[in-house]
């Protein structure tokens, strides 16, 4: 392992605080499904990007152009090749959280996407909430004589950037987000979920916390609610059900903060 520099650190540190006053010129949408991403391609009036910065076969998709004075970029991580499915899940979430900014070094990240929202948390389907922290409720790790470092690795905790003008100007609600990689909750995941405070629960976002994170890049997540998770109706009826009216919710909001971040730096979200 390499030794740890406290020079590096302040160096990194000082150009991450440089990058925060410079106005946002990139940004990376990463979105889980088509049926999110479509509204907002043609919102912004992206194309889709066909000499790709993706390796070759994966079907990764990136729509992009400029919108005010932004490069956006929308990355949808496509369908499965042999099932066509959507590739949800915090695997191809982390590939092509990595991938983009590695090949677009964004000035932002934004995570964008439905979830389940928690009523005892103050959530109604429709609702658009900024998350502030991120958290997994499905990777439990309990070595209790590690003094529960592992625990608390599994849980991977990060930050969302903050943005108090952000919130203030768009009047969204906030709460903690919880990421795991099934749709419906174990009773495990419950109590996991519980420990996280989560407001709501999706499948992506704490695995683009994670690479952003990694990276240095600010990332801020905009999740739009399909379903209750502690009401009556199951999960995965609820969810198609309201898909198609919640997506269009979730494309207003997501054009409200994009407006509101053109012409700004970090430092003033
Ligand atoms: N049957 C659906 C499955 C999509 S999976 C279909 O293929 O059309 C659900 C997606 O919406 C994931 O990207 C996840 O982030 C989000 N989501 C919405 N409600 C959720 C919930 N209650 N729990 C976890 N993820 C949820």
């Amino acid at each position: 392992m390499a030794p740890h520099d406290d020079r590096s650190d302040v160096a990194e540190e000082a150009m991450v605080a440089e990058a925060e006053k410079r106005p946002i010129a990139t940004i990376v949408i990463i979105i889980a499904m088509q049926t999110e991403a479509l509204p907002l391609v043609n919102r912004f009036q992206l194309t889709e990007d066909l000499d790709s910065v993706f390796p070759r076969g994966v079907p990764w998709v990136r729509y992009h152009g400029i919108y005010k004075d932004l490069h956006i970029s929308i990355i949808w991580p496509g369908k499965d090749l042999v099932l066509g499915v959507d590739n949800v899940g915090t695997v191809s979430a982390s590939f092509v959280t990595y991938a983009s900014i590695q090949a677009l070094q964004p000035d932002l990240v934004i995570n964008a996407g439905t979830a389940g929202g928690f009523k005892a948390k103050g959530a109604c389907v429709g609702d658009v909430v900024l998350a502030t922290d991120v958290a997994f409720h499905d990777r439990r790790i309990p070595i209790p004589f590690l003094l529960q470092v592992f625990d608390q690795y599994g849980i991977g905790l990060r930050k969302a950037c903050s943005a108090p003008n952000l919130l203030k100007e768009l009047n969204l609600k906030i709460g903690a987000l919880s990421t795991g990689d099934s749709l419906d909750m174990s009773p495990h995941d419950e109590s996991s979920i519980l420990a996280n405070g989560a407001t709501v629960k999706d499948m992506e976002g704490a695995a683009v916390a994670y690479v952003a994170d990694l990276l240095k890049v600010p990332v801020i997540f905009i999740k739009a609610v399909t379903d209750i998770v502690d009401g009556e109706k199951p999960t995965a009826e609820e969810f198609l059900q309201n898909l198609a009216a919640v997506t269009a919710a979730l494309d207003q909001s997501v054009t409200k903060v994009v407006d509101f971040i053109n012409g700004k730096c970090i430092s003033e979200l």
